[in-house]
């Protein structure tokens, strides 16, 4: 997210620098689109407008800072609060457990009383199929009884009408009667086998009669006992009633603390997703910023390249310094008196210390060694690639302003001049070489 458009005029267009040369004026045409700004300027904002942009933003990313201190403190209460109701959830969730268990167990003890329940209905059952069958005997034998009761009273019947026996003493079955009677012998038999015959089935009678009273009071007991087990079996429905209720009591506050806990949650969700909102758009700033201040730099420098009419018309290669310094203090080549060989140029002049130091020639800065102090005696030196084997040197520099890998025009300042390294006062060591050999540059270049 760059809205910066630097579009600059290029070198020896106008009379720009000249303005410059006065109270400093951007030497730049700058499109700005900025976001935060909403302001779209055609004019060309000085350094001054581009600062208090920077200085806007810095606001703001203060502002977000503060917000994000704020968005902190919120995060922590919502945890704070995410925690309470996660261990009251965890307690509640436990309870409901413990209800669950115990309605679990209540129905065991409700399923074993309907299993006694059923259990006995099917005793009774075969206890009344036990009554039933003794019942369908008695009638059976009375049956019987009556059945024999009719032969002997026909056979009575029969005899009477032979004889002039009296009825009812041959019911009686006197002793008189047998005396009296004909055949007597022949019915005192009958009657008697069939007395025998009525006793026997009586005796059955009474018998399956005694038996069925015994199964009818079994019967009541039996049912005695499942009234128990029915009472029994409401009273555990009512208590597992009761616990369904707790059940469902703690249940729903479980819910509760589940939904306040989901809600926490989702706030801190929100809150973390404004928290990254605002840090990605402090980092967004911060690269503007850094972008800003590096035009800032460009345009301080762009500012400080030298007046136009120091520019030498028609020369390859400019002066590296400002036309006022142009004191060769060691000229290239061999030196009798100091029995050296100087590779370079020097330029020294009163009140050069710290004076602009200008790229001979567009290029790429391919040493810059502004912080790694002392080199061969060079102290802080710019080494630029001006192609076809085309290098050029400046050492014992103050301050170096290029970096390397940097492209560079003619004119751009380089850094300023000092006394670093082997040197006895102020001044530039120049040096143009040709495929890493040094040639004299004035050969290459006219003294102003
Ligand atoms: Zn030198």
């Amino acid at each position: 997210m760059k809205h910066i458009h630097i579009v600059r005029p290029s070198f020896k267009t106008s009379g720009i620098f000249k303005r410059a040369a006065g109270g400093f004026t951007a030497a730049a045409v700058l499109c700005v689109a900025l976001s935060y700004g909403g302001a779209y300027a055609e004019e060309e904002p000085s350094v001054d407008d581009i600062q208090q942009t920077i200085e806007q933003i810095e606001q703001q990313n203060e502002q977000r800072r503060d917000e994000l201190d704020q968005l902190g403190d919120k995060i922590s209460e919502n945890q704070q609060a995410l925690d309470d109701v996660a261990e009251l959830l965890n307690d509640q969730k436990e309870l409901v457990d413990y209800y669950n268990n115990l309605v679990y167990y209540k129905e065991i003890e409700i399923d074993d009383t309907q299993t006694e329940i059923e259990k006995l209905d099917k005793d009774i059952k075969e206890v009344e199929a036990q009554i039933a069958e003794a019942q369908k005997q008695v009638e059976q034998l009375e049956a019987e009884n009556a059945d024999n009761l009719e032969k002997f009273a026909e056979i009575v019947r029969a005899m009477y009408m032979q004889s002039d026996a009296d009825l009812f003493s041959i019911l009686a079955g006197s002793d008189d009667f047998y005396e009296m009677s004909v055949g007597a012998e022949v019915l005192n038999n009958i009657t008697e086998k069939n007395i025998e015959f009525m006793d026997e089935l009586k005796a059955d009678i009474e018998r399956l009669e005694q038996s069925k009273r015994q199964l009818s009071e079994q019967k009541e007991q039996l049912s005695a006992k499942q009234e128990d087990y029915i009472a029994q079996e409401q009273k555990l429905t009512a208590e597992k009633d009761e616990l369904l209720g707790l059940q469902s009591d703690s249940q729903a506050a479980a819910d509760s603390y589940q939904n306040d806990y989901n809600n926490y949650q989702s706030a801190i969700d929100q809150l973390e997703q404004q928290q990254s909102d605002l840090h990605y758009m402090i980092n967004v700033s911060e690269e503007e910023i850094a972008a800003l201040e590096e035009e800032v730099r460009q345009m301080i420098l762009a500012a400080q390249k030298p007046p136009e009419s120091e520019l030498q018309d028609g020369m390859e290669w400019m002066w590296p310094l400002s036309t006022n310094f142009h004191m060769i203090t060691c000229h290239f080549g061999y030196d009798p008196d100091m029995d050296r060989y100087h590779r370079g140029t020097d330029i020294g002049d009163g009140g050069i210390y710290g004076a602009n130091i200008y790229s001979t020639k567009g290029g790429t800065v391919i040493i810059a060694n502004g912080s790694y102090g002392w080199n061969g005696g060079y102290g802080k030196y710019v080494v630029v690639d001006h192609g076809g084997g085309y290098t050029s040197l400046y050492a014992h520099m103050s301050a170096v302003y290029v970096s390397e890998g940097q492209e560079v025009s003619q004119g751009e300042v380089l850094g300023a001049v000092g006394d670093t390294g082997w040197a006895t006062g102020p001044h530039l060591h120049f040096e143009i070489r040709i495929n890493g050999d040094a040639v004299d540059a004035l050969g290459y270049i006219n003294v102003p």
